[in-house]
């Protein structure tokens, strides 16, 4: 069993640099950068959404897919995932 997560992307051209993402995030997968946009640590990363939930320019993108491979199923569900609110993009 396996597959792999899209990686969270941040825009660098709407980002303001504000570090509110970096702040909210409790895993230490972004890192404030000077003069650029968060850097991104995906190993860090758990796609818990609460840095895009936060970003004041929608500047992040959290839609995590998971790919599967070929000859590769996923797992059945366990717990019920809610459907993310994707319509203000
Ligand atoms: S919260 Fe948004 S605008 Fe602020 S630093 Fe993070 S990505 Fe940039
Ligand atoms: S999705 Fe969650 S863990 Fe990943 S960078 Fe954003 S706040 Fe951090």
């Amino acid at each position: 069993m396996g597959g792999a997560c899209t990686p969270l992307r941040i825009d660098d051209r709407r980002c303001t640099r504000c570090g509110l993402c970096v702040t909210v995030c409790r895993c230490g997968a972004l890192e404030a950068l000077d003069g650029g946009a968060p850097r991104v640590h995906a190993e860090r990363c758990v796609g818990c959404g609460a840095c895009e939930e936060m970003c004041p320019e929608e500047a992040i993108d959290c839609a995590f897919a998971i790919v599967w491979g070929e000859g590769q199923e996923p797992p059945a569900p366990t717990v019920s995932l809610t459907q993310r609110d994707t319509s203000r993009r």
